[in-house]
């Protein structure tokens, strides 16, 4: 298996002469076996690239496509409406998404592409559309694929996923902040409401499984929108830190962290810094941590063994 980025913002694209290396496109990730069928996870602008590639490799002709979905945020779908797949007739596309049910989903998806916003309403696209509700908890397969999905700390919820096939695992872990707050009950202007002792159980019952869930896992991709600083500011905002994600790989034994959804903000050399920095903080804790691009392909390895004593002598952050 392997994993090709093709989008890696956050909140929205940001072309221009500052991110020609990193990518200016937002969230979407390709996975593909060896035997050649992939999952595309989340639907952000980097999908109108992918799209591209998908419909010359089929040589125009309709293939059947899954698509996992985080959440529904703007920086996860904007770029569904030009997948170019979707306008040949016979496709077929899957969508799996945590929304609340399959038929919210519909309305979401045929929302963005209601006539005020799109030439082409959703009925009118030629692929055939299923929606499919995913609960944390609830593991499905697509063909050869093992999906699991894993519940989040996102205003309103968002959803990772842990992906084996062929006795290779990754995970994408995005939108997530830290598991010390609850979310939904922030409000931009009046700040974080005190946690009461049911958000600090159910919070630490979501780390908890997010780690179990992890373990073992080859390479995590994981939302580190914020450097410290930045999100000492916007706690509430629904992103972690490198720092943050390191912490979680090295408890669930992760042989690779893999930075993600860059703040929009953050230009390529900016971004050569912080990819040093934390290359060299992962390889203290015993974690390879690499930064993501557009166009980057990572093989996915073989799932390390349990008993490794590599593995066990890995320390947490100070
Ligand atoms: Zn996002
Ligand atoms: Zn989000």
């Amino acid at each position: 298996m392997q994993i090709t980025f093709w989008g890696v913002r956050g909140s929205y694209p940001v072309p221009g002469a500052a991110t020609v290396r990193y990518g200016g496109q937002t969230s979407c990730v390709e996975a593909r076996a060896a035997a050649g069928d992939c999952i595309i996870v989340d639907a952000g602008t980097g999908l109108r690239a992918l799209g591209g590639k998908l419909a010359r490799e089929s040589g125009g002709q309709p293939m059947h496509y899954h698509l996992l979905l985080s959440h529904v945020h703007w920086d996860h779908i904007q770029g569904l409406p030009f997948f170019e797949p979707a306008y040949i007739p016979g496709t077929q596309i899957s969508i799996y998404s945590p929304v609340t049910a399959a038929d919210e989903l519909q309305q979401v998806i045929g929302g963005i592409t209601r006539h005020e916003f799109f030439p082409m309403p959703l009925e009118a696209v030629p692929a055939s559309f299923q929606f499919h509700q995913v609960e944390p908890g609830n593991d499905f397969s697509i063909g050869a694929f093992r999906v699991m999905p894993i519940a989040l700390n996102h205003p309103y919820g968002s959803v990772g996923y842990r992906m084996d096939r062929d006795g290779s695992s990754w995970a994408y872990v995005s939108d997530t902040a830290p598991f010390t707050q609850v979310l939904h009950k922030q409000h931009f202007l009046s700040g974080p409401e005190p946690l009461t002792d049911d958000d600090r159980t159910s919070l630490g019952a979501m780390r908890e499984a997010l780690v179990r869930r992890l373990e073992g896992v080859d390479t995590v991709v994981y939302d580190t929108h914020f450097l410290p600083d930045e999100y000492a500011r916007f706690p509430h905002y629904g992103h972690s830190t490198p720092d943050q994600a390191l912490e979680i790989c090295v408890e669930a034994k992760v042989r690779r962290l893999v930075l993600y959804h860059h703040a929009p903000g953050h230009g390529d050399d900016q971004m050569d810094q912080i990819a040093a920095m934390y290359l060299a903080r992962g390889a203290g804790l015993g974690v390879e941590v690499l930064t993501s691009f557009e166009g980057m392909t990572l093989p996915i390895g073989p799932e390390p063994d349990a008993g490794s004593e590599r593995k066990r002598e890995r320390t947490l952050p100070g």
